[in-house]
């Protein structure tokens, strides 16, 4: 072990055919040791019954390509393939204008012809290509005039003498190489020779941080094993193996610093909160509706929390309009009749605004005494405020950063036996941010207790991903509506069915009803979109809807004036309100029946999911319509079809569902959940095997595994656990970075 343990730290400058000008190049990949080296994961396989023919490319290039508007759909087409040829024949052809093209004729395995072109840099390939010699072929194809696949300037890795052979009998790892390495000299050939030389001299005596146990347990391939099968696979079903040994491994390691972080977090004693509370019964009695019954539910095991001293860390997840600010304001409430004070995060201004009122409005019989902190107050209101918060005047305090802002010149307010925290909308704010707000919550206790934490989430994640995501934190869902909501009837139609459209609109406001009109941010210039914005308005309200009150909000408008338009529409002032931007502003209209979407297809789904959930507030049936291209509508209302556009499959999830969980799921799959969560936002590191979309099972497993691990060994001191151990200690100070809460 110890002898393997060197060879792994070796760095890859002493390696036989390095030395420091490539070992420069592969410390810009981030291979500074021979582990690194072992590390570097193959972007593809190659073998002689190449499964990338070139008759399947040819295949997948003659779908009719009607969709070429879609830039998502092209850069389908765009995928770079690698393929292995034989070079048969070179040409060169020399044009007008002095460009000299070579054509390199090329066969597959199958004896299929292809070429690879290279424009005005024939010196230098007539000088690497070989007239029978093999390539692996790295490139975009595309078809040429002749229904011939091509390939311009493609990447060229020649398969040398020694590496035929191995190729007879298995598969080629290809690596990916930059600029920097080529340039070095750094092939994939000299990559499978370091490689394999260092597998030689470890000779599978590679630390494994998984215990032996949970190997045999879930059958497991050792890291060495996975390694070996990584580089060199016998055959695909070992690549298999290689790579669920591999996902395993780096989504059980985030789930064990989870676990960690969980126990950490629960070790703090909290404040006990007891119910019920009698404020809170109080505001119950005087709703004038009832409580569904998912709020009940949830109240309930909050408040169960609540009434412990382990600090709760739970997740709150419900649609829009499910009614969490009434489950937050129970637990607030819970908070300040145990003589606690209770603070309440949102992201934005206008939110932490909305939620002020409402609570002031709620709170207005009770007796509470609510502050508020915003970045727009002035320094003297801030000062009254804090003032407030630190005797403990103020029960409740709603604002945003502000509530955790250090100000240069002084350390930030104090809080007052913080016994909760709520935090709204928690994608929105930093990891770290919300630990700040911990903080500031324990200094608050002479006897520095722990507040309990409440998290909601609107943006619907997807539940394959609130356990990863959220591995440290109980989850609560709000998975019904309140009672009478209508669900919004979708329909996608085309640009030509518009006038069916308006009709629609139109009987709607002869029911006394009100409509939305959405057009999507086209222009880049704001001048532009002030002009796109009034010409839309115009032809609305003069030729399409002559006789009736339309109202126009757009995104130059100042907040103020946003406001007021909203406000006047929601009193009933316009039937109709045209708007340019996504209409944030979150005021209700219960009396908004329709929803009109131009241009449906450039918007996102979870866009399109708040967008129509401005509608369908109210008791009457509501609908949402999605104007389209012809082409685009007619695709949407087919069954789903693959390699389809994101843009079809967007619009055909919009009508047929208004499950946010299942539209976010979709979402996901559409575009990747980092991208969705912003990966830096959601303290989610980049997983290099790990498929946070389809690894569902592996997830579930390697986390149960887990937590059960740090369960059993809450100091990870068993001997087989020696090696996860030093792993933890080398990042305890990036733990805050990776858990969640
Ligand atoms: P969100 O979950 O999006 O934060 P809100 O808490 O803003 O939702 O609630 C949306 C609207 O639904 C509010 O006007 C609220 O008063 C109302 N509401 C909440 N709970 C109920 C209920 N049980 N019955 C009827 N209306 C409710
Ligand atoms: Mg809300």
């Amino acid at each position: 072990m110890a002898e393997s343990g060197s060879v792994l730290s070796t760095p890859v400058q002493y390696l036989k055919g390095v030395g420091p000008r490539r070992a420069e190049a592969f410390a810009s990949v981030g291979i500074q040791t021979v582990e690194d080296l072992l590390g570097y994961t193959p972007r593809a396989y190659i073998e002689r019954s190449a499964h990338r023919s070139l008759r399947g490319i040819a295949r997948r290039l003659q779908m009719p390509d009607i969709f070429s508007s879609d830039r998502e759909s092209v850069s389908v087409l765009r995928q770079e393939v690698s393929i292995l040829a034989t070079v048969e024949q070179i040409r060169l052809r020399q044009f007008r204008n002095n460009r000299v093209l070579l054509e390199a004729i090329i066969a597959d395995a199958d004896q299929m012809k292809g070429a690879l072109l290279f424009w005005n840099a024939h010196q230098y390939y007539t000088r690497v290509l070989v007239e029978g010699a093999q390539y692996i072929v790295t490139g975009v194809p595309a078809l040429d005039r002749y229904g011939r696949i091509t390939f311009t300037h493609p990447q060229l890795e020649r398969i040398e003498e020694e590496e035929q052979a191995m190729l007879e009998h298995g598969i080629l790892p290809v690596y990916p190489l930059t600029e920097a390495m080529r340039s070095r000299g750094i092939t994939a050939a000299l990559i499978r020779r370091l490689v394999r030389t260092a597998l030689d001299q470890v000779k599978g005596n590679i630390p494994d941080l998984l215990p032996p146990a949970l190997l045999e347990r879930h059958r497991l391939l050792s890291k060495g094993d996975a390694l070996e099968h990584l580089h060199f696979p016998p055959d695909h079903h070992a690549i298999e193996r290689a790579l669920e040994r591999m996902k395993f491994e780096e989504i059980f390691l985030f789930e064990l610093l989870l676990a960690l972080q969980r126990q950490d977090q629960l070790r703090g004693a909290a404040p006990r909160l007891p119910s019920p509370s009698p404020r809170w019964e109080q505001l119950r009695q005087s709703l004038p509706f009832a409580l569904t019954s998912a709020q009940e539910f949830v109240i309930a095991e909050i408040q169960q929390d609540l009434a412990r001293s382990e600090p709760m860390h739970r997740l709150l997840q419900g649609d829009v309009g499910a009614g969490k600010t009434l489950v937050a304001l129970a637990a607030m409430l819970t908070a300040v009749d145990a003589g606690y004070q209770a603070l309440l995060a949102a992201p934005t201004e206008v939110l932490a605004e909305q939620h002020y009122r409402t609570i002031c409005r709620l709170c207005a019989p009770l007796d509470v005494r609510v502050a508020k902190l915003v970045g727009s107050q002035s320094a003297r209101q801030r000062e009254t405020m804090a003032t407030d918060i630190a005797t403990g005047h103020a029960q409740i305090v709603v604002g945003t950063h502000a509530l955790f802002a250090e100000s240069s010149a002084r350390p930030s307010h104090t809080y007052h036996r913080v016994g909760l925290v709520v935090i709204d909308e928690q994608h929105r704010f930093g990891v770290l941010q919300r630990a700040a707000l911990r903080d500031l919550a324990m200094a608050s206790h002479p006897e520095r207790l722990a507040p309990h934490l409440l998290v909601m989430s609107a943006t619907p994640i997807p539940r394959t991903l609130t356990m990863t995501l959220y591995g440290d934190l109980d989850v609560s869902l709000l998975d019904q509506m309140p009672p009478g909501r209508q669900p919004v009837t979708t329909k996608v139609l085309s640009t030509d069915q518009l006038p069916a459209a308006y009709q629609v609109i139109r009987s709607q406001i002869r029911a006394g009803h009100q409509a939305f009109i959405v057009y999507p941010l086209v222009e880049e210039s704001e001048s532009m979109q002030l002009k796109a914005a009034t010409t839309e308005f115009e032809s609305i309200a003069n030729e399409h809807f002559p006789d009736v009150r339309v109202g126009l909000l757009h995104g130059q408008m100042s907040w103020s004036t946003k406001e007021e338009i909203m406000q006047r529409f929601a009193a009933g002032d316009f039937d109709i309100l045209v708007a340019t931007t996504v209409i944030e502003v979150g005021i209700d209209v219960p009396n908004a029946t329709v929803m009109l979407i131009n241009h449906a297809e450039r918007f996102g789904l979870a866009q399109l999911h708040q967008l129509r959930g401005r509608v369908g507030r109210g008791t009457a049936p509501a609908t949402c319509l999605l104007i389209t291209e012809p082409f685009l509508a007619h695709r949407a209302r087919m069954p789903a079809q693959e390699d389809e556009p994101p843009a079809v499959t967007r619009l055909r999830t919009m009508a047929e569902t208004t499950d946010g969980f299942l539209i976010a799921e979709v979402d996901m799959r559409l575009r990747g959940p980092g991208d969705m969560l912003g990966t830096r936002q959601s303290g989610m590191p980049d997983f290099r095997y790990l498929d946070l979309v389809h690894d569902t099972t592996t997830i579930a497993t390697a986390r149960a595994e887990a937590f059960s691990l740090i369960n059993r060994d809450p100091h990870l001191r068993a001997s087989e656990h020696s090696l996860l151990r030093r792993y933890v200690l080398d990042r305890k100070d990036s733990l805050t970075h990776y858990a969640i809460a």
